[in-house]
């Protein structure tokens, strides 16, 4: 049976890519964004309420069975059920992976090695020098004024504010010169009149400004895909995303971030 992994799947913005999961079988997460689409964090955590559960032996002979019919595979990607930096083990997965990844014959390419986070605990120096390691790290950064982020992203009472936020991963893009950082925008909308959702004018524009003082390598904009947390959200169109790519283009202004929407 498998532990960690699922997949492969061809995702839009990886290519082929298989999922590793290192956090437990439950939810573990320091938001409760409206759109999660893996559904309610029922009991939200503080990003200094931190698990161990480091890799079982099973991890590496688990992670070698499957490599080896994909060697034409794009990305091996953490992320799923939660918040992954949540696992002070991150590290040991990271290492184990790389290990198998440089055993194995790749058709072109190796695949890369990648890192979803929601961002909340890279204000900690600590988890900023494990998450450096990957290839890319895909960050996620829905809104830049913190009512928008109280609205959409629900996070803990001990979440650092959007500019601590923003902040660290300034920082982050700084320590890994040699990786990729991806910023994630998902924007949505709302049937209910009573919510505002993150495709606010304020909203987009400060997105803009704060990309651009990060300065990652990558934006990716992109919108609901499956069933969101709350019944109330639903995906913005394609015209929208182009309009919202239009204000980001214009005011990041530099031709080497690359801005993709999906
Ligand atoms: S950060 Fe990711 S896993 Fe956590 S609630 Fe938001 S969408 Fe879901």
């Amino acid at each position: 049976m498998r532990q960690y992994t699922y997949g492969p799947f061809n995702s839009r913005r990886l290519g082929l890519s298989l999922g590793v999961d290192i956090l437990p079988k439950y939810k573990l997460c320091t938001f409760n964004c409206v759109y999660c689409e893996i559904g309610p964090t029922y009991q939200v955590v503080s990003p200094r309420d931190r698990i161990k559960a480091p890799p079982s032996s099973n991890y590496r002979k688990e992670l070698k069975e499957i490599l080896k019919f994909v060697p034409h595979l794009n990305s091996i990607t953490f992320g799923y059920n939660g918040e992954p930096t949540l696992n002070d083990n991150l590290l040991d997965f990271f290492k184990i992976t790389l290990d198998v990844r440089n055993e194995l014959k790749w058709d072109k390419k190796p695949p890369l090695i990648t890192l979803f986070t929601n961002s909340t605990t890279l204000y900690l120096e600590e988890i900023r020098n494990r998450v450096r390691h990957f290839d890319l790290v895909l960050a996620k950064l829905d809104a830049a004024t913190n009512e928008d982020l109280r609205r959409t992203n629900r996070p803990h009472e001990d979440c650092p504010n959007i500019e601590i936020i923003v902040d660290s991963l300034i920082k982050l893009r700084k320590e890994m010169p040699e990786k990729k950082l991806a910023i994630q925008c998902l924007i949505s909308k709302s049937y209910r009149e009573d919510y505002i959702s993150n495709n606010n004018k304020e909203n987009i524009e400060q997105l803009a400004y704060v990309i651009k003082k990060i300065n990652p390598n990558i934006v990716q904009l992109y919108s609901i895909a499956r069933i969101p947390s709350e019944y109330y959200v639903f995906a913005i169109d394609e015209q929208r995303k182009k309009e919202i790519v239009k204000v980001f283009r214009e005011i990041i202004n530099n031709d080497l971030i690359e801005i993709n929407y999906y």
